[in-house]
């Protein structure tokens, strides 16, 4: 195969020769960075093997079960496997958990009662955790049930505000929430090791707190996770990170037996926790889902790195930098005004395997604030493990992009958004 028949394969997709070119660009920067994220791939693929090895994973496991689910055996090792790759006592990990914010919800409410309060050292959580804990009145929240909540943000600079974190907890602080990943906010990423720091800090000033690490996006983007740097407990989504893309639905939860038995207790119900939910023949997908998740998640962090050096060479505002280290496979692009926000998710769309044919518009969505547009043609519906971009319709108009099944795809999908953005009038 020469180049130009890789040049002529793009180009029937629609992709220009000077986009291209651009890319291929941007890629010749990038050989040293694609080897580091390959060594950390490895590392985390070996230690998914070693722990489905140890815990004896066979063909019996990947049996469905119906009805209560009692002795769902492999329901209970997928749960093993999870708790040694985490590090950690315990695990649930559950297709009856329906999504990431569903996963975090549950962990919360397991931990804090009437009269506790929550602090969150790194400010504003996820859009969809204001409900949940009552920054915005809903119904149901944690603030219904007499739970208060705290914040402390970040200095400008990103760095954990220690005085006003100091101040924050007080004798009614239960629990600590920590978000790994920047979601929707402008701050950066935390490491792991960052995350260590955060948490041996507030459990100086008060040993008893329950740290909790939202770890949606973060997981095995590097060889340790929170859970081995002092989290009580991490909560993510099923159709991110660890599901590999093949996980139909769930999420997870990895940490203390302490922590766990509530956390199932509070899924299921006191008394039954986690011997009930019957698996629904959900278990070879978990499996198999977790099996490529380090590689999966290396293809989408490449993704992002390739959209962030294309797009900050072409002079737009990218977050984390081409060059900066990254500890989740999200990126963010400033792209200043609502037009282009749409040309690029219409190029996501339009380079996707499903749903290629439709143009994504703006909407309300249920739990965020603003309108939304959102551009996503996966196998599993809402995957945002899967090649996705979205973005909510305020300035600086960011475009919040992630995933990739393969490399290869979110290659055509950045390449097709930059053809969207050059068709809508920027010049190159
Ligand atoms: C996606 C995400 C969530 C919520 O997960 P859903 O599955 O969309 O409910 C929470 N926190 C962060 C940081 C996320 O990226």
């Amino acid at each position: 195969m020469t180049k130009t028949d890789l040049a002529s394969i793009y180009e029937k997709a629609g992709i220009s020769k000077k986009v291209l070119d651009l890319g291929e660009a941007a890629l010749e920067k990038l050989a040293p960075r694609f080897a580091a994220i390959d060594a950390i791939a490895e590392y985390n693929q070996q230690k998914v093997i070693l722990a489905m090895q140890k815990n004896r994973v066979d063909a019996t496991h990947f049996a469905s079960t119906t009805g209560y689910g009692y002795n769902d055996d492999g329901r209970d090792t997928l749960e093993r496997v999870y708790a040694d790759i985490f590090g950690t006592e315990d695990a649930l990990v559950r297709s009856q958990i329906t999504c990431g914010t569903h996963a975090l919800n549950l962990a919360l409410s397991a931990i804090l009662r009437p009269g506790d309060e929550l602090l969150s050292p790194v400010g504003k959580p996820y859009d969809t955790l204001e409900e949940v804990i009552g920054i915005r009145e809903s119904v149901g929240s944690l603030a219904e049930f007499g739970v208060t909540y705290r914040q402390a943000d970040l200095l400008p600079d990103g760095s954990f505000d220690y005085d006003n974190i100091r101040k924050a907890i007080n004798g009614r602080t239960r629990m600590v929430t920590i978000q790994r990943s920047k979601g929707y906010a402008n701050r950066p990423t935390l490491s792991v090791e960052r995350i260590g720091e955060l948490i041996a800090f507030v459990k100086g000033i008060k040993p008893d707190l329950i740290v909790m690490v939202d770890n949606c996006y973060g997981e095995f983007v590097q060889t340790t996770e929170p859970s081995q740097a002092g989290a009580d407990m991490v909560v993510g989504s099923l159709i991110k990170n660890p599901g590999g893309g093949l996980a139909p639905a769930g999420g997870y939860i990895c940490g203390t037996k302490y922590c766990i038995d509530r956390v199932a207790v509070r899924l299921t119900s006191p008394g039954l926790g986690r011997e009930v939910g019957a698996n629904l023949g959900t278990n070879p997908a978990f499996y198999q889902g977790l099996f490529l998740a380090p590689t999966v998640t290396a293809a989408a962090e490449k993704g992002a790195i390739f959209a962030a050096t294309l797009y900050q060479d072409l002079g737009f505002k990218v977050h984390p930098a081409a060059e900066a280290e990254r500890y989740d496979i999200i990126q963010a692009i400033d792209l200043e005004s609502p037009e282009r926000l749409l040309a690029f998710c219409r190029g996501i769309q339009a380079a996707a395997p499903v749903d290629s044919y439709l143009t994504p518009e703006p909407w309300a969505m249920p739990g965020y604030d603003d309108e939304v547009v959102m551009a996503a043609g996966a196998f599993v519906q809402g995957s945002s493990i899967e090649l996705s971009a979205d973005g909510p319709l305020r300035p600086p108009y960011t475009v919040y992009f992630q995933g990739g099944l393969t490399f290869y795809h979110a290659k055509l999908g950045i390449l097709m958004s930059l053809q969207k953005l050059v068709d809508a009038g920027l010049p190159l």
